[in-house]
């Protein structure tokens, strides 16, 4: 193992400022209007796959960077763009991680190239968990999958909620449960391919914030897919499901829980990439905006929110960096590392556009002012992939041993 060091390779150095050129570029200019129309934004997706950032090579190379860094580098830059047109772009990484969390390397294979499309052809995949009585409890998911002898094939019904990228998407990872008597170990993830009958899109929500990336029901009616589409195969889930029944340990995590778990980090350097557009904004607005005669971060009051800003943006950056560190070198996150990532880069986003949008004063409420905008949409991240109080549950009993509740 080399020597400790936070200096970040010619490689990173490379992708990280060729992302942030794609984001002043093309993300920035067009953020307010996709904003907007609240509508997938595809001719943005096209012009990312065109120059192969929108692509599974681009974000499996990322995943693959030995120190962990790539895809925060990435997350912070695209996000620091625009998060709306960044979870439109990220969307499916969420739905391909599914796959590499539980599938076979053959299922990761044949599906995960086909979440993306091609740069003609440009498609989306969407990761289904939530229900609309299953959100934090995810044990208390109640859409099915049975198993049909006659035909060899799954059968799948029930309604999905908030799905990124429901409806519209190419490929469906779908997490069922196979015995609801087990709670989360009797559930596994399914992929549902491309125009499976039974599968449609329910009520498309209209958002406070991460306004153009889609999110939607999924109605799952009689959905009936090929025996391979279970990920890790049959045989594996069956013996999982049998260990499980006999009361023995089923695994750490269930279906649903090894994604997030892998994703968190993630996310949470998507939260740092919006703080640091807001605090890049304030800090530049604090310095020409005059009031009593001098520019208003002549004042302590506003100069110390911007140093206070920075030090959290830092810190959050620096706790998603070791997660991922942490998660790429194998080592088990035994104070909930990950979860702590994604609390604090959550939490900070959130503090940090509020503030931002302070120091703005009139013009910081309104729509002129991008602020506005990295307010509304730094919410979504003490909310979607565990909300704040459920990664603090997760640090508190990891830390403790305790079962808190
Ligand atoms: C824009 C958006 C995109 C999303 N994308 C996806 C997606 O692609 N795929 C997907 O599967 N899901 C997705 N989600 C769902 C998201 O993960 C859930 O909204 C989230 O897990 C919270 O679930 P819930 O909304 O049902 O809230 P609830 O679970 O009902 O929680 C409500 C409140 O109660 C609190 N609470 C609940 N239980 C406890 C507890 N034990 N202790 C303390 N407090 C508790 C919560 O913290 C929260 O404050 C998305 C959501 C949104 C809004």
């Amino acid at each position: 193992m080399s020597a400790f060091s936070l200096q970040l390779t010619d490689d990173q150095r490379t992708v990280r400022d060729w992302v942030h050129t794609f984001a002043a570029d093309v993300l920035r200019p067009a953020a307010a209007e996709w904003d907007e129309r609240e509508e997938t934004p595809w001719p943005i997706l096209q012009e990312a796959a065109k120059i192969g950032l929108y692509s599974l090579d681009f974000f499996s190379t990322q995943a693959f960077d030995p120190t962990g860094l790539g895809i925060p580098l990435t997350m912070e830059e695209l996000f620091w763009g625009d998060a709306g047109l960044g979870l439109s772009i990220v969307g499916t990484t969420l739905a391909a991680a599914g796959v590499v969390a539980s599938g076979t390397p053959e299922q990761v294979a044949t599906w995960a190239p086909q979440m993306f499309g091609t740069p003609d052809d440009v498609k989306v995949a969407a990761f289904c968990s939530s229900e609309p009585d299953a959100g934090s409890d995810v044990s208390a998911m109640r859409t099915r999958a049975t198993w049909d002898e006659a035909t060899g094939e799954w059968v799948l019904n029930g309604v999905k909620t908030w799905a990124t990228n429901g409806g519209i998407a190419h490929i469906h990872i779908v997490v069922a449960t196979l015995d609801p008597t087990l709670g989360a170990r009797g559930q596994a993830s399914f992929v549902v391919p491309p125009g499976t009958p039974g599968l449609r899109q329910g009520q498309k929500f209209k958002k406070h914030g991460i306004r153009a990336s889609h999110t939607a029901e999924v109605i799952l009616d009689n959905v009936r897919v090929p025996a391979d589409c279970i990920l890790g195969g049959k045989d594996k889930i069956d013996e999982r499901l049998a260990r499980a029944r006999e009361g023995g340990r089923a695994g750490r995590s269930n279906a649903a829980m090894a994604t997030f778990e892998s994703s968190r980090p993630a996310v949470g350097a998507q939260a740092v990439g919006i703080a640091r557009a807001a605090y890049e904004y304030a800090l530049d607005y604090a310095k020409t905006r005059e009031q009593f005669g001098r520019p208003i971060i002549d004042n302590q009051a506003v100069a110390f929110t911007l140093a206070d800003m920075r030090t959290r943006i830092d810190a959050a950056r620096l706790l998603v960096w070791r997660a991922s560190w942490m998660a790429t070198t194998g080592q088990s996150f035994d104070a909930a590392e990950g979860s702590m990532s994604k609390l604090y880069a959550g939490e900070t986003a959130k503090w940090v556009t509020t503030n931002a949008m302070q120091i703005l004063g009139g013009n910081g409420f309104t729509r002129e002012y991008p602020v506005e905008r990295m307010h509304r949409d730094s919410a979504i991240y003490t909310i979607f992939e565990g909300t704040s109080e459920i990664q603090r549950l997760v640090i508190a009993r990891t830390i403790s041993g305790v079962p808190i509740r």
